[in-house]
């Protein structure tokens, strides 16, 4: 007899948690909820890589040690490591999703291009890497906490906060690997409402550092966003996880499967792991 997978809400909520719960409940609950596996993509696997590529230049420039930064020895690191994971999880490279137009020997020279693109915006922009009042870099910055009208902690990692010398303003900074710069100013306004509430600074701007163009994507204007307003939606966010939890039921929305990383566990997409993942499937374990 099968063992009934123990189902807990996790104990956060996050931009890309609200994001897959905005998209498609189901994705929600499979990837947060029932820990579904999560088909690798190579290009998650080279995004990740590059951005720790570049924290670790951010990292060397900040203590001074620039000189021990060789971009293409700590790519290839860094990718390598990504991939590694990848495969414990999938060993057929075949099944990952890709770009048929990006393949590993693609993203290995492209990877690198995105990282020295970095390097050289970094070494062009006259502006300085915050540092927060407690004495820290504001490099992969853990802004995380609560804000008012959000029972649970909201999890963010800022990948950089900068200050500008010249115009007196702090910017949060995202790296995006993806073609498309973000259409709206949420991720943002989460990173922003969240720096307030803990360093008590206003962040004047955000934006997409776009390593495919080597420069900044249109920056958003943060200077009204508060934690009461952002708060308030992540509140929400939460009451309807909530919710769908206690009705046993996480609704699918198949109107974009395409990117799903959990569809071989999704019973609406007639996934083969449904049955041991999915309640909806008539062959799950038990109903939550
Ligand atoms: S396959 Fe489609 S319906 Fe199923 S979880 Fe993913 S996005 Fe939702």
């Amino acid at each position: 007899m099968t063992s009934p997978p123990e189902l807990r809400l996790p104990d956060h909520i996050s931009h890309s948690s609200r994001e897959a719960l905005e998209r498609c409940a189901k994705q929600y609950f499979l990837t947060r909820v029932a820990k579904a596996p999560q088909t690798p993509a190579l290009w998650l696997a080279g995004g990740s890589a590059v951005h720790e590529a570049t924290e670790n230049y951010d990292l060397l420039a900040f203590a001074g040690m620039l000189e021990d930064f060789q971009a293409e020895e700590v790519w290839n690191a860094f990718f390598d490591s990504q991939l590694a994971e990848a495969r414990e999880r999938e060993e057929n490279e075949n099944l990952w999703r890709q770009a048929a137009t990006e393949p590993i020997e693609v993203w290995r020279r492209m990877g690198l291009q995105f990282v020295q693109a970095y390097v050289d915006w970094r070494e062009r922009s006259p502006w300085e890497i915050w540092t927060t009042p407690d004495g820290f870099p504001a490099i992969e910055l853990d802004v995380s906490g609560k804000l008012p009208g959000c029972d649970v902690e909201i999890k963010a990692y800022l990948d950089r906060v900068f200050w500008d010398p010249v115009l007196k303003r702090l910017v949060i900074v995202d790296l995006k690997t993806s073609k498309r710069p973000p259409k709206t100013p949420a991720q943002f306004e989460t990173y922003a409402a969240l720096l307030k509430a803990k360093y008590d600074v206003q962040a004047d701007l955000g934006a997409a550092f776009m390593n495919r163009r080597g420069t900044l994507g249109a920056p958003f204007d943060l200077s009204g966003v508060t934690p009461q307003a952002v708060g308030a939606v992540y509140g929400e966010a939460w009451r309807q996880i909530q919710g769908y939890m206690a009705a046993g039921n996480f609704p699918a929305d198949t109107s974009d499967c395409f990117l799903c990383d959990v569809k071989a566990a999704c019973h609406a997409q007639n996934g083969p792991l449904a049955h041991l993942y999915d309640p909806a499937s008539p062959g799950y374990p038990i109903p939550f």
